[in-house]
């Protein structure tokens, strides 16, 4: 499934192709999605051009001008491409073609994912803040941790009402990078310490981005294969194995119905 690293890789992929480009033909081939796609769509998109492309926790928004966005999700297996799919190439739903020979397609085998034509991203009902974006601040966390004392530090990373888009793998690794016990009560946080945590949030993030660019750019490839990330992975599903920094072996527990893992020596 698609993570907040690989819908931004995808943001950044297609963006160069796409921006200041006019749309000339939308090729809708399969309605059915998650929601069905609808009658209407590509009749308000042809025409339009687009003029940026955002991301608001794992959806792609595009700015197609009078403040109307087309808005992308891939769901469990969507793919975001530019270029030609090849003519035996199954499953792709959707065919936008630009103006200059651009295009761009979606392929979506098991159709969980969205597209639509939206007025206001507050439709999505996204209310956490952006990891990556400066709001996601260690005041910004030190605030919000004063606030759930109770709850562990890792379900509070993980919670999207706080934080959008941020995945179990993510949240794991970050805590590893922090030194700091998935289990341990928010409350209990220092402020250097969610501070250290802020840093390696984005910098766990910015890695995965780094790695999965090159996987995605080959989208034949790109299907099953885990990338380049998860053999940099520390602690995620590695129960058993030697921590990488101080040989102890990783722990595997359950936070709030979700797989943990961290080292019992290096995260206090
Ligand atoms: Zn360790």
């Amino acid at each position: 499934m698609p993570g907040l690293p690989e819908v931004e890789t995808v943001r950044r992929t297609i963006l160069p192709h796409v921006v200041g480009r006019r749309i000339v033909r939308v090729d809708v081939r399969e309605t059915r999605l998650r929601r069905p796609i609808a009658p209407d769509f590509a009749h308000r998109l042809v025409g339009r051009r687009i003029h940026g492309v955002a991301r608001r926790a794992k959806y792609l928004v595009l700015d197609v001008g009078d403040g109307l966005l087309w808005i992308v999700h891939l769901g469990m297996s969507g793919r975001f491409c530019v270029g030609e799919p090849p003519g035996d190439l199954p499953h792709v739903h959707v065919v936008v073609d630009l103006e200059a020979g651009g295009r761009l397609y979606f392929r979506d085998p098991r159709r969980f994912g969205l597209m639509l034509l939206a007025r206001d991203e507050r439709d999505l009902g996204i209310v956490g803040v952006e990891p990556l974006e400066a709001e996601f601040s260690p005041h910004f966390l030190w605030q919000t941790t004063r606030r759930h004392r109770r709850t562990s530090i890792k379900s509070l990373l993980m919670d999207q009402r706080r934080i959008a888009g941020l995945g179990n793998i993510y949240a794991n690794e970050a805590l590893f990078a922090a030194g700091i016990r998935p289990t341990r009560r928010s409350g209990k946080l220092t402020r250097a310490e969610s501070e250290r945590l802020v840093g390696a949030v984005r910098e766990v993030l910015e890695r995965a981005i780094a790695s999965r660019g090159s996987s995605l750019l080959d989208y034949r490839d790109a299907d099953g294969n885990e990338g380049e990330f998860q053999r940099l992975l520390a602690v995620y599903e590695r129960d058993g194995e030697p921590c990488r920094r101080c040989g102890e072996p990783i722990k595997r527990g359950v936070t709030t119905g979700r797989s943990t893992f961290y080292c019992p020596r290096c995260q206090r």
